[in-house]
């Protein structure tokens, strides 16, 4: 019987062990941490957004520079194959107002007991509180080391590696293998922080008094890269902002930032109207109206918006229909970071795409895969992280499989 280890126990590798068990091989999944799946659960908190319902293009369209190659990953294991597989394992999904998709239960903690459960079922050993460290010296095998401090060296036909990103570190990933991988002379592209706020420096009324606020249905856009908007609800946080549609432009924001150590966003309070439009509207100022009325009477204007508007006009606010109007269209907010790596959701950067076959196999690493976040893609919120972990993992196991049978036709494995 054929042997594979899987080394991260987070959706990539467990699905390229079920893939693996279901194919006849024998498994060992290790895992740094006490319990395996920690931010597939943690992510199931907040509502398990396990992949989106959109078409194909739109879908593929999210992965940026990277869809060419996830493309035919996620032919093999698309959105409907993860929706199919959650339902087998006792959670059907459904497709929520936005087009995301859920399962029944919106949390991961029943899917993920099924899925251990299943595992055993196959065979599939899971053994925790192992951390890889290296290679051996012949690099026939793997170093991993106890919670005794003991190291021990594993052997086995086929190795996959889904050691995840870096954020979050103390549910287990934090990227430690980028070093690793680095000396074997594989190209890994600086892991950064995506899918995460941006630091803003708000004034103290204005953050004292609207932190955990949102700005509600706002377009963002990052000045002077106007190829991208993203709309939507964005959040204001003690120290800066947060939320889907920043997240969405979070890699334009890293490249303005990189390029000028700042940048500013563009925040349309009212992106269903023209500057002409609310002109229009704003005409209409009664005589007794202050400011904030004025705004919240003919344009709708909320608190938080007409404070956003008030700081940007350095404490006042603008008296012409016009200006204001043109202001409500593009409130300039100054981003001077990102937030760091271990409050972001994801992880952009990894190992590069042209390290991997088509079967994620690393070409100058014969019999060892890699799947999920460790690899160089990035995608916003929506279910896309965890579609192409799934997808990637699905790949590699099949890339072992294959690989394994080949070796067999050699007299090899
Ligand atoms: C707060 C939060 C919410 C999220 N919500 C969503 C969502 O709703 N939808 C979505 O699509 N995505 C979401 N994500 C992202 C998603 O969880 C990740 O993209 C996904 O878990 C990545 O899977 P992975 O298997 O590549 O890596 P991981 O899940 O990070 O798993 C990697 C595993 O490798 C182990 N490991 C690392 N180094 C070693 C080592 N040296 N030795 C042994 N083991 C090691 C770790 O302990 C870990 O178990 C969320 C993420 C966060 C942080």
């Amino acid at each position: 019987m054929s042997t594979a280890t899987v080394v991260g126990g987070g959706p990539a590798g467990l699905i390229a062990a079920e893939v693996l068990a279901k194919a006849g091989v024998a498994v060992t999944v290790y895992d740094r941490m006490p319990s395996v799946a920690r931010k597939l659960l943690l992510a199931g908190h907040g509502g398990l957004n396990i992949t989106h319902s959109e078409d194909r293009d739109a879908f593929l369209g999210r992965y940026g520079g990277s869809a060419g190659r996830l493309a035919p990953m996620l032919d093999v294991f698309g959105p409907q194959d993860l929706r199919d597989w959650c339902a087998a394992r006792g959670e059907p999904t459904f497709v929520g107002s936005s087009g995301r998709v859920f399962p029944r239960s919106f949390r991961a903690v029943p899917l993920v007991r099924a899925w251990q459960a299943r595992l055993a079922e196959l065979g599939v050993r899971t053994e925790t509180r192992r951390q890889w460290t290296g290679w051996t010296d012949r690099r026939d095998g793997l170093r991993l080391t106890g919670p005794d401090g003991r190291t021990v060296e594993v052997a086995s036909d086929a190795v996959v590696f889904a050691l995840g990103g870096a954020s979050w570190p103390r549910l287990g990933s934090d990227g430690g293998w980028a070093d690793r991988f680095a000396d074997l002379g594989v190209a890994v592209s600086p892991l950064r922080p995506a899918n995460v706020g941006m630091r803003v420096a708000w004034t103290g009324p204005f953050a004292d008094r609207f932190q955990g606020t949102p700005l509600k249905n706002v377009a963002l856009t990052v000045r002077g890269r106007p190829g991208r908007t993203a709309r939507g609800d964005a959040m204001v946080t003690r120290s800066g902002i947060e939320g889907g549609p920043v997240y969405a432009i979070g890699a334009t924001i890293r490249d303005a930032l990189d390029a000028d150590g700042r940048c500013v966003l563009d925040v349309d309070l009212r992106p269903t109207h023209t500057v002409a439009e609310l002109t229009d509207r704003l005409q209409r100022r009664r005589p007794k109206d202050s400011g904030s009325t004025w705004l919240r009477r003919s344009i709708g204007l909320d608190p938080v918006a007409v404070a956003l508007l008030w700081d940007a006009g350095g404490g006042a606010l603008p008296s012409s229909p016009a200006a204001a109007a043109e202001l409500v269209k593009a409130v300039p907010v100054v981003v001077t970071a990102t937030m760091p790596i271990d409050r972001a959701i994801s992880t952009a950067g990894g190992i590069a795409w042209s390290e991997v076959d088509d079967s994620l196999m690393l070409r100058r690493l014969p019999g060892t895969f890699v799947a999920g976040e460790m690899l160089d893609w990035e995608a916003p919120t929506g279910g896309y992280l965890l579609q192409a972990s799934f997808s990637t993992g699905v790949v590699a196991g099949q890339g072992v499989v294959a690989w394994l049978e080949r070796g067999r036709a050699r007299g090899v494995v």
